[in-house]
């Protein structure tokens, strides 16, 4: 089917425009032609009538065929321009055809202007095509999930898409025109830098992974493949924080669980060590006690033998509180210190010297406060038994006291006596797994403090100590105030 062709023709000589319709319907042309004489009815048509093609008399009254080629490209600079006219100087015709005229038919030559019409008609549609191409293209680009920037032998940016300004952190228009050490100050000192003198000094194609700290502190990672253009360097950037980010997370976890890892055979190392010693204990004991005549003196060698039992059930108890302290999940419930604190020094009563020792408790503040009962329950006790064990058997009045004042934050407690105290020497030790810093006095498994500060850091909380030889020992902990819903990290 033949198109239709739209054709607005200025043209004020009606016998003109008759001769210039024939000429066309000659072709075999399909037009569908609308005359006008008049600026007004001009600018009209062009815009009611949308033609396809305009042709323009040289020489109205009042409006000469360069101000009606404004006057179209204003309008609608995509619709092609043709002058037919009776005569006109070179100069006019090669003047007209630079301000954006296809061409231009004499009217004595009328022949040739179903030719011209063509060809422009063909030009222009060539013209859109490429253009929309074009647009397509650029968008295209623009969209693309790699960054692509075009930079400048002075370190402009020429071109640079959306992607690129996201990962840059920029809005394009604040990008290009600038150079990239207006954009990131201290570009120039980078290794990624470097890479892209290299190739715009020596032309040649190279890839990186850049690490890439931004003006406002954070960091982004990036995978680059930097090329010369012909105006300087093309750099095509895809963003691997993520990737990168995981990377890291995973390499902090594998260390989490090495350091996890070296403990647990730190702890197997010592426990087994600490255990074999009672156990030897008692295998000699036994030995001696089968030689032994004595009944009196075999009485004490299984008295001793009870006592390193003891001692073994004391590690292999505590070993199950560690063990049960790193495994369980933290409770969140309503804690009565008053009870909490009553059952810890119940749990102490077999305890040496424990009928010498008055224990007070005070407990300040209005607040609930939330915790885990049971593991509150092993810190206490732990650190009660400690001032019993370590009382100072030459103080008239031993005690240990406790206070407990609670807020809406936290609780504070402070566990104190007046016992024999530690040295400074061992202060930075005691928290340590199996340390004893006085081996006279312990039966203990050297386990207790390690397990009263696991515990404390797994509630959220902090422990410190102060201590003097021969005055007595404070324990300073304090624990968050986790309600149903807190999270404790
Ligand atoms: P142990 O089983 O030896 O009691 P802990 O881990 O409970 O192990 O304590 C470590 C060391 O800290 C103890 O051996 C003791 O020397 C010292 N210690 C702990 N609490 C007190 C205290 N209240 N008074 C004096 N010394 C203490």
């Amino acid at each position: 089917m033949r198109e239709e062709i739209k054709i607005l023709m200025l043209e004020d000589s009606p016998s003109d425009a008759k001769l210039i319709q024939r000429e066309l319907r000659k072709d075999n042309m399909l037009c569908n032609i609308t005359v006008v004489d008049a600026k007004e009815t001009f600018v009209k048509g062009i815009k009611d009538f949308a033609p396809d093609l305009i042709l323009c008399d040289h020489s109205l009254p009042g409006l000469n065929s360069m101000d009606a080629l404004r006057l179209a490209k204003e309008i609608s600079p995509d619709t092609p321009f043709i002058l037919v006219t009776g005569s006109v100087s070179e100069e006019y015709a090669v003047s007209i055809i630079k301000a954006g005229a296809d061409d231009y038919i004499l009217k004595s030559n009328l022949a040739r202007l179903p030719m011209a019409l063509n060809a422009a008609l063909k030009q222009k549609r060539a013209e859109l095509q490429l253009r929309k191409s074009e647009e397509q293209f650029q968008q295209t680009i623009d969209r693309m999930i790699d960054g692509v920037q075009i930079i400048s032998y002075d370190w402009r940016y020429l071109y640079v898409n959306d992607t690129v300004a996201a990962q840059g952190k920029y809005r394009k228009e604040d990008m290009l025109g600038h150079t990239m050490m207006e954009k990131y100050p201290g570009i120039e000192k980078t290794k990624m830098f470097r890479m892209l003198e290299t190739c715009m000094k020596e032309r040649v194609l190279l890839e990186m992974e850049n690490e890439f700290k931004f003006p406002d502190g954070s960091m982004g990672w990036f995978k680059l493949s930097i090329q010369p253009a012909a105006e300087g360097i093309l750099i095509l950037s895809r963003d691997i924080s993520d990737k990168k980010i995981a990377m890291l997370q995973l390499e902090e976890q594998n260390m989490e669980l090495r350091k996890i890892n070296a403990e647990l055979d730190r702890f197997v190392y010592s426990a087994s060590h600490e255990m074999r010693a009672p156990l030897c204990n008692v295998l000699g004991l036994n030995a001696l006690a089968k030689k032994q005549q004595d009944e009196g003196q075999r009485q004490d060698i299984l008295e001793k033998i009870d006592g390193c039992v003891a001692r073994l059930d004391h590690i292999i108890h505590d070993i199950v509180h560690f063990s049960r302290n790193s495994r369980m999940d933290v409770a969140k419930e309503k804690i009565d210190f008053s009870e909490l604190l009553n059952k810890s020094i119940a749990q102490c009563r077999d305890l040496d010297g424990v009928e010498r020792i008055l224990p007070s408790i005070q407990v300040y503040g209005q607040e609930f406060f939330y915790s885990d009962f049971s593991r509150l329950e092993v810190m206490m006790k732990n650190l009660l038994s400690n001032s019993i064990k370590y009382h100072d058997p030459k103080q008239r009045n031993p005690y240990v006291k406790i206070s407990v004042h609670i807020s809406a934050d936290e609780a504070n407690i402070e566990v104190s006596d007046n016992g024999i105290g530690i040295h400074e020497k061992h202060i930075d030790e005691i928290f340590k797994m199996f340390y004893r810093a006085s081996e006279a006095k312990s039966t203990g498994s050297g386990l207790g403090l390690y397990i009263v500060k696991e515990i404390v850091e797994k509630l959220g909380g902090t422990i410190r100590v102060q201590s003097f030889v021969g005055a007595g020992t404070t324990f300073f902990i304090k624990l968050p105030n986790t309600p149903v819903g807190a999270l404790i990290s």
